[in-house]
């Protein structure tokens, strides 16, 4: 194209359209953009192996690591996360699309997402479905996914329960009772907090990850992982005799992740849960729920999967696999994180002129 039909056509455009719909028609090169937290070095890395230029959003004291790692060709640093808004229309000039994560929707909440003009990867209403206890409910309910009891009063304790705050807070602060007096003893440390209280389920804690292509409407499995909590992972290490004298409390803090595989004969019955999952969301909040998402529970030693939460965009437990996990080796053969699997997404659907299909 020479510069004065380029020139020509930026006038049009401009005198018309909106900066969004100039870049589209001038055919300007997406870039990916995500903040700086989370999965951000995962997205950005997964992003550029695809050939996109990145941008990482970051909190100055938060600035290091991507610095230190060469994952984003451009950061953007702000005071506080909850100052996005005020560089969305940079994002925006920048023809940047945002892939969401866990940090993105604890610090945005689900409210000011949906009001973000910037391209956003994946469908912004199914984050209202991760965010609410009761829809989350309904939602795999309808999949008929095994959930644990929830007790909406304290005094209907009648077996071990674990009491969970709200938001995502990586779960500090969660403790265990095993009756209602008990219950009430412990949160008196917590008295204006909202809480939901669950049944306890014994079994191994297990988190799937899962991607859904809306391009080829093909389910994947990218992964699993477990978590590695302090202090639940280390208590063992502890006699029971100690325990007791110490007068030591379980909590749920979360430090990492550690990587997973299955029986292979259970990839049949994951498959089948989260193919389920999808075809819900679908009927429940069209477009449905697609990119990666992840059912996080405890599989019990009847082979079930009582899940007690589900995520609808990428979660910090594919970390571990950047360079690929075994189960996108057998399908990719080359390395594939779930942050690059979105960037890929992303790619087939500017080849093939269906950007439209993957935001949201
Ligand atoms: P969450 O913040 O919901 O991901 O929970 C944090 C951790 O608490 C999990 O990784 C599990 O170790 C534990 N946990 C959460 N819910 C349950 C449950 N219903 N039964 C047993 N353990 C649970």
């Amino acid at each position: 194209m020479s510069i004065s039909t380029l020139k020509r056509k930026f006038e049009i455009a401009a005198k018309f359209a909106k900066i969004s719909q100039i870049q589209k028609m001038l055919k300007l090169p997406k870039k990916i953009a995500t903040i700086g937290s989370h999965s951000a070095l995962q997205i950005l890395k997964g992003a550029k192996d695809e050939g996109f230029e990145t941008i990482c959003v970051c909190e100055r004291k938060r600035v290091k690591p991507y610095k230190m790692f060469p994952v984003a060709d451009k950061i953007i640093e702000i005071d506080s996360f909850r100052d996005f808004l005020k560089i969305e229309k940079q994002l925006i000039a920048e023809n940047a699309i945002v892939i969401p994560h866990g940090s993105f929707v604890e610090y945005l909440k689900t409210d000011k997402i949906k009001k973000l003009k910037v391209d956003h990867f994946g469908n912004k209403n199914i984050l209202d479905w991760e965010s609410d206890r009761r829809k989350q409910e309904k939602w795999l309910t309808a999949a008929k996914i095994k959930m644990p009891l929830i007790f909406d009063s304290p005094e209907k304790i009648d077996r071990p329960v674990i009491v969970k705050f709200h938001g995502a807070r990586g779960g500090r602060g969660y403790f265990l009772a095993n009756s209602t007096a008990e219950f009430y003893k412990r949160i008196a440390a917590h008295p204006d907090e909202k809480f939901t209280i669950q049944e306890y389920v014994v079994g191994v804690p297990i988190y799937v990850h899962y991607f859904y292509s809306r391009i080829t409407r093909e389910l994947e499995i990218l992964g699993f992982d477990k978590r590695y909590e302090s202090n639940a992972d280390s208590i063992g290490r502890v006699a029971a005799t100690d325990q007791i004298t110490t007068n030591l409390q379980t909590s749920y803090t979360i430090v990492g992740n550690i990587p997973l595989v299955v029986r292979e004969s259970l990839l049949p019955y994951f498959i089948k849960i989260g193919e389920r999952v999808v075809e819900q969301s679908q009927k429940l909040e069209a477009p449905g729920l697609f990119g990666p998402f992840c059912l996080e529970g405890i599989v019990t030693s009847d082979l079930i999967l009582t899940v007690f939460e589900i995520s609808a965009r990428i979660v910090a437990g594919t970390n571990p696999y950047i360079a690929g996990s075994p189960y996108t080796f057998l399908k990719y053969n080359e390395p594939m994180s779930t942050g690059r699997r979105i960037a890929r997404e992303i790619k087939i659907a500017i080849e093939n002129n269906q950007l439209d299909k993957v935001l949201g």
